[in-house]
């Protein structure tokens, strides 16, 4: 039976329009709803189907944040995971805080507990990095499966569906792994209120990045954060040839 880690974000709701704050050095957070990243919906989900089918016997999901990151690691114990680890970062560390520090952070953490897989989303929707499962499994060096859409356990192995460009790849990886979920894994359940309640039960242990021996000096510095430019207005034009006429004029025929 295997054990599984699963790294869950809490990020700004995907509803919400996204604002960029005036002095351009990131976006504005205060008082915006915030939410569980939905990849890491799927990939909690996953977890939960894994010990569902007797192949997992422990879920332990891990969230890097401030403390309302463990309004997010709730969320998932009321899906069905285990136990949490609230990894405590917060003001300007968790302002600066890169994809590098939460791969050596799980990767540390999939040690410690001694787990078999790594689950996380393919890509947190608030930085787009799309970095944190391949560089978790090069810290490990354990073989990968990312943008997964389908799992399927072997004996000491897994086999995993990975959606490609064009179509789907087959993939075999060894146990231990890292795996990430893509959008078409499956669709995450609603916590009922029944389990919401339990889950306040369940226990989050919490840890700092200095405790686990991580250091987060920032590699990478943000210069400046900018709305996308606004389209211009178009134009209802009457006919073809005028379209012609138009397209000619700027240079594009
Ligand atoms: P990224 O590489 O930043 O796009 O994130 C990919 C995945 O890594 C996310 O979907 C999460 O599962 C995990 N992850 C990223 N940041 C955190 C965090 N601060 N805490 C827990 N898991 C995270």
């Amino acid at each position: 039976m295997a054990r599984v880690l699963v790294g869950v974000k809490r990020v700004i709701d995907y509803a919400v329009k996204i604002r960029v704050k005036p002095d351009k050095t990131g976006v504005v957070t205060d008082g915006v709803k915030h939410s569980m990243n939905p990849f890491d919906e799927i990939a909690v989900e996953e977890a939960v189907r894994l010990k569902e089918k007797k192949i997992a016997n422990e879920i332990v999901a891990v969230s890097c944040g401030p403390a309302q990151a463990q309004e997010t690691l709730r969320t998932a114990l009321a899906m069905g995971v285990d136990r949490g680890i609230h990894v405590e970062v917060s003001g300007s560390e968790y302002e600066t805080l890169q994809p590098i520090h939460v791969s050596k952070i799980l990767a540390k953490l999939a040690q410690d507990e001694k787990a078999d897989i790594v689950i996380v989303g393919k890509q947190a929707i608030d930085d787009d990095s799309n970095q944190t499962a391949q560089m978790t499994a090069a810290v490990l060096d354990w073989p990968q499966g990312t943008f997964a859409s389908k799992i399927e356990k072997g004996d000491g192995e897994i086999t995993i569906i990975r959606e490609i460009d064009g179509g789907l790849e087959t993939i075999k990886v060894k146990l231990p792994a890292v795996v990430s979920a893509d959008l078409r894994l499956n669709e995450p359940r609603y916590a009922t209120l029944p389990n919401i309640m339990k889950a306040k039960k369940k226990p989050i242990k919490k840890v700092t990045p200095k405790d686990l021996g991580i250091d987060t000096a920032p590699r990478i510095q943000v210069i400046s954060v900018a709305d996308p430019p606004t389209r211009q207005a178009g134009s209802v034009l009457p006919d073809v040839d005028t379209l012609v006429a138009k397209l000619k004029e700027g240079g594009h025929v």
